[in-house]
């Protein structure tokens, strides 16, 4: 059994990390930039303040490498909310539990009924989320929704509480493609500060999930931190860390990075660490000269302006004509039940056409069970 991420991740100090991305040179950041294969110290050169004057050089860089990698294609996919009810606190999201908020869980007929509705808009790839509720949206309730679903898309992944070993593999046999488990952050003390009840306030435990889908051998594992709980530098290069030590122990499984910027939501939520457009291109380009196999992942949470800009810069799989509530593609829901506020409202269509017009081909699914 390999080593868990946790005990890896105690070697490393927050503020050694920090203190080094800050330091790095002109001359650490243009060492980094002539590589092809790049260390960590050279992905902390390139997310450190250093490299912001070369942020025309990395958008160009990262370009080609995505090209050469992926051609002209962008992934295109739509978050299908099973549920909105959820046991634990997060102090950024609007599904927590102590929000008040009409609770909905979607029964099979309303499952069927959502991806119709998607079908219709010309969504093949879906993402299933729900909040972290294991007695209402266990594993049972899950594997139910892949399997009424994977006869209507190409792929499915999901977003879920973080399950057992066993339960991955379950879920693997039904259809699931990947799975997405963002550790948020891995500043312990805003981790603990955002995480204050139910079982997300265990941050080793959050920590090692990703090993027990990876031991699974599911197909693909998407990471990533809540840009805007702490430093976007210094959390960025420990989700390299994390990442790394998956592709050591499970190399058969591709791996994704995404880029949520925190949204209002209901509640009382103040950004302390925001992120401007520039560095979030920094760090997208960034991650995709660390390393040119990953997927690299844009929601609607971002701007229409700001994902037709950086849609060809590194970006592989983006979502389209999101809703965050259950039920929001069939009915007319109310807003209230919603899990943040997206920000690309356009339609399927019109970011089909969009992605078009800048040479994109859109694909709905990039692997087939053999
Ligand atoms: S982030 Fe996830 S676990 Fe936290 S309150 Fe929202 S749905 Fe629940």
């Amino acid at each position: 059994m390999p080593q868990q991420f946790s005990s890896i991740f105690r070697r490393y100090h927050w503020q050694d990390i920090e203190q080094a991305i800050e330091s790095k040179t002109s001359a650490d950041v243009e060492r980094a930039l002539c590589k092809q294969n790049l260390s960590p110290a050279d992905f902390q050169a390139l997310l450190s303040p250093a490299a912001e004057q070369y942020l025309e050089t990395m958008a160009q860089k990262s370009r080609a490498l995505t090209q050469q990698q992926f051609g002209h294609t962008m992934q295109l996919y739509a978050p299908l909310y099973l549920s909105n009810v959820c046991s634990n606190i997060c102090s950024y999201c609007g599904f927590s539990i102590n929000n008040k908020l009409r609770r909905k869980t979607l029964d099979e007929a309303e499952i069927l009924a959502e991806a119709k509705a998607l079908k219709r808009k010309g969504i093949n790839n879906v993402l299933l989320v729900t909040g972290e509720a294991p007695k209402t949206v266990g594993v049972e309730y899950i594997e139910r929704a892949i399997q009424i679903l994977k006869v209507h898309f190409a792929q499915i992944h999901i977003e879920v509480q973080p399950l057992q070993g066993q339960e991955y593999g379950r879920l693997i046999a039904s259809g699931m493609h990947g799975v997405s488990l963002y550790q948020e952050t891995y500043h312990r003390a805003s981790y603990r500060e955002h995480h204050t009840k139910g079982n997300k306030t265990n941050m080793d435990a959050r920590l090692n999930a990703p090993d027990q889908i990876g031991q699974q051998g599911v197909h693909k594992i998407g990471l990533g931190v809540l840009l805007g709980l702490a430093n976007w530098r210094t959390d960025s290069l420990f989700c390299a860390l994390h990442l790394r030590h998956l592709q050591k122990h499970y190399w058969r499984t591709r791996y994704a990075i995404s880029f949520p910027r925190l949204r209002p939501c209901a509640g009382d939520y103040t950004i302390k660490h925001p992120v401007t457009d520039r560095q979030l291109v920094q760090l997208i380009t960034a991650w995709r000269l660390f390393d040119n196999t990953l997927d690299l992942n844009l929601s609607t949470r971002e701007q229409q302006d700001f994902r037709d800009a950086v849609c060809q810069l590194g970006i592989t799989s983006m979502s389209a004509e999101s809703s965050t509530q259950p039920g929001g593609y069939a009915e007319n829901t109310q807003a209230a039940l919603q899990q943040f506020e997206i920000s690309d409202e356009r339609s399927v269509e019109q970011v089909h056409s969009m992605l078009n017009i800048k040479g994109l081909e859109v694909i709905h699914k990039d692997w087939h069970w053999a």
